[in-house]
């Protein structure tokens, strides 16, 4: 009985075949070697990658939860400096902003132009 007459194609005896089998038909079966060879160097190769795509992975949620606290620091802040911002201004404005006394013009008890 030939046994690679009962091959069904790499991905079926992978799945279908219990571990001896599988193996037992990895050494009669040059094709599934092939492909089983093949298998092993993308896992292998996985594998090496394993450590990147993870770090990258921590990386990008770093990044996001740097984003999210720059965002949230942002929108606390913005607020509370938007307003200061105007009052700031405001004052700076009122300060600077002559009085109708310094003008040297008649002016009532309110610090108002005063006009007979
Ligand atoms: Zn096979």
């Amino acid at each position: 009985m030939n046994e690679e007459k009962k091959c069904n194609g790499y991905e079926a005896m992978f799945t279908f075949l219990n571990e001896d089998d599988f193996k037992k038909h990895l050494h009669e079966c040059a094709e599934c070697r092939a492909e089983h060879e093949k298998m092993m160097r993308v896992s292998a190769l996985i594998q090496e990658a394993k450590p990147f795509i993870k770090e990258k992975r921590k990386n990008s949620q770093i990044l996001k939860a740097a984003c999210a606290a720059c965002f949230v620091v942002f929108a606390c802040l913005s607020v509370p400096v938007y307003t200061l911002g105007t009052s700031v201004y405001n004052n700076v404005v009122a300060s600077n902003a002559m009085t109708v006394e310094e003008m040297g013009l008649p002016v009532d008890e309110y610090g108002l132009l005063y006009i007979n």
